[in-house]
């Protein structure tokens, strides 16, 4: 059994606990994350909702996508970090926002979605998976354990 992982938003007001095992961490470079982040990409922790346990009073706002779905993106009320999102498509996971871990160093992306959008000085591992968009099976993707995103 992997030790929690913990973390919270940039204040301290809202803080979570991640149980079960370690989730896949993925980098996206789509514009949306690129807005979200106001940075040049975005990565993310798929969780499933029972490891998922989070403190404090968060706020959301919600948008849709391109995929037709519904995003629900939950933020401190206090700082406004973004922490974790929802997708219409798959209410059984959240994927949480991996620079608010405590913990950011054992961070390492397994794969890279959107590169068709990323920053151009952004240089890539060209071992680590990368698409051009993302899977067209983008739920069964996220169940993929570390190591089993191919
Ligand atoms: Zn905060
Ligand atoms: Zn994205």
């Amino acid at each position: 059994m992997n030790e929690p992982l913990t973390g919270g938003c940039q204040c301290g007001a809202v803080r979570y606990r991640i149980t079960g095992p370690r989730p896949a961490v993925y980098a996206c470079h789509c514009r949306e994350c690129q807005k979200q982040s106001a940075s040049a990409f975005g990565m993310s922790l798929p969780v499933r909702v029972e490891h998922f346990a989070v403190e404090g009073e968060t706020g959301w706002w919600e948008r849709g996508t391109d995929l037709g779905t519904r995003t629900r993106c939950y933020f401190c009320r206090v700082c406004g970090s973004r922490v974790y999102h929802q997708s219409s498509a798959s209410d059984d996971r959240v994927t949480v926002k991996a620079g608010s871990l405590d913990d950011t160093g054992w961070l390492r992306p397994q794969a890279h979605l959107w590169v068709s959008r990323k920053q151009p000085w952004v240089v890539l591992d060209p071992d680590v998976p990368a698409h051009e968009t993302q899977p067209s099976d983008l739920a069964a993707w996220r169940g993929a354990g570390p190591g089993e995103l191919e």
